[in-house]
């Protein structure tokens, strides 16, 4: 018989990335199995191996990494991200406006906590990064999910973000490019995004990971640019764009309305000392990473690979009879729709655990990226391009088995 149970500010939060399927493919691993892991954005152990610079760097500042740092960062990091966001177009940024922390996560949790009381509301899209509905639930406010569009591009519905504003909304989430979907969004879409947080005096949280993982003539507009008047966090880090996610190294801006936010910003001081600090060592690798040189074009313009993998996996799933994909413009995900008529799917863990089972092929479902109907899986698509067609096609080998009878 149990005698210790979790909190009851864990039950409504979820995380299906790492959830109940990815069990399953350890203990299938533990039985000797080799499995194709498409469904996390990790992109060191696909072969994209971080910048031999940035790594010599941090090695040569390990003997002066052994001590806290200052709570906020190292100064010398902070101010390379100052100076990113001067190159960008963020403007009004100081040293002591960033922070830095093990990867964005932790300061996305610190953001929400830190602003959010029981009750509140956030805009978020669906569908989401699921880390964002996560830590809403967990401070003990209240995610309420905008949609984002499939057939346009996946851009947020305006109208529905309108709908869905209450008296009680205190922020609105953008991911931008997004995951999962892959979409980036034009300037025009921003600046009416910013609009309605001016309008409602709601906190921008604006996670921009992906915002050097572009592809085509696809262009990354920072939030944090367009409107001074609202309260902007944004969030970035070397996980993806500088293949370092074992580091655990991000950081966060507050740019715009920071003169009515000195409230908030006292509570995000607070939550940043209790941390001590993010990881030395890692804080070290974003002043090399920031400066110079930028390797990610090399992965994203004609001929690198990241960009021949996403043509290929995503011409594959076009080509499997009832799925339709539509092209990221960035990151590094598909968000295919299987269409009901042809794939009637009641439950897409499901649906995922099968798959897994019968290819050992691992994706996540739609759900877990709080998309409401069961229709929709993720796909990775940082293998190399031999395995990624033999992994597509055999979800297409498995699909078979699902259509309508
Ligand atoms: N935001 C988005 C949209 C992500 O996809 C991820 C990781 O996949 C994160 C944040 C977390 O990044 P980090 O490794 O910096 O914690």
């Amino acid at each position: 018989m149990s005698r210790y149970y979790k909190s009851s500010k864990l039950s409504d939060v979820c995380y299906d990335i790492r959830g109940p399927v990815l069990q399953r493919a350890n203990e299938l691993e533990e039985e000797g199995y080799r499995i194709l892991k498409l469904n996390i954005g990790n992109p060191a152990p696909f072969g994209f191996n971080a910048p031999d610079e940035i790594i010599q760097d941090v090695i040569h500042m390990l003997p002066e990494s052994e001590g806290y740092s200052d709570s906020k960062g190292l100064y010398s990091a902070r101010k390379a991200v100052m100076q990113e966001c001067q190159k960008v177009g963020i403007p009004g940024v100081e040293v002591n406006d960033i922070y830095l922390g093990n990867g964005c996560s932790e300061l996305i949790t610190m953001a929400t906590q830190a602003l959010l009381n029981i009750g509140d509301e956030v805009l978020i899209p669906a569908p989401d990064y699921p880390l964002w509905t996560a830590v809403v639930s967990l401070s003990g406010a209240k995610p309420v999910h905008y949609l984002c569009d499939e057939d346009n591009d996946w851009q947020p519905s305006l109208e529905d973000i309108r709908s869905k504003i209450t008296d009680k909304t205190r922020a609105i989430v953008i991911i931008n490019p997004n995951n999962p979907t892959g979409a980036v969004y034009s300037r025009e879409m921003l600046i009416e995004l910013v609009t309605i947080a001016e309008e409602f005096g709601l906190v921008v949280f604006a996670d921009e990971i992906y915002s050097k993982i572009l592809y085509d003539d696809a262009v990354h507009i920072p939030l944090g640019s367009l409107n001074q008047n609202v309260l902007c966090l944004t969030f970035n880090g070397l996980s993806k764009a500088y293949r370092l996610a074992g580091f655990r190294s991000g950081w966060m801006i507050v740019s715009g309305a920071k003169d009515q936010a000195e409230d908030y910003i006292e509570g995000l001081n607070m939550l940043s000392s209790m941390r001590l600090c993010a990881n030395v060592p890692a804080q070290h690798a974003i002043q090399t990473a920031l400066g110079g040189y930028q390797s990610i074009n090399e992965l994203i313009l004609p001929g690198g690979r990241l960009l021949e993998q996403r043509d290929l996996a995503w011409k594959m799933l076009n080509d499997i009879p009832g799925v339709s994909c539509t092209k990221p413009a960035g990151a590094l995900y598909m968000f295919p729709r299987l269409d009901p008529e042809v794939y009637p799917v009641a439950n897409d863990e499901q649906l995922v655990l099968d798959l897994l089972n019968q290819e050992k092929i691992l994706l996540v479902q739609g759900s877990g990226f709080n998309w409401p109907t069961p229709d929709h899986v993720r796909i990775v698509f940082l293998p190399n391009k031999l395995d990624l067609a033999d992994a597509i096609e055999r979800f297409a080998n498995f699909l078979k088995g699902y259509r309508r009878k």
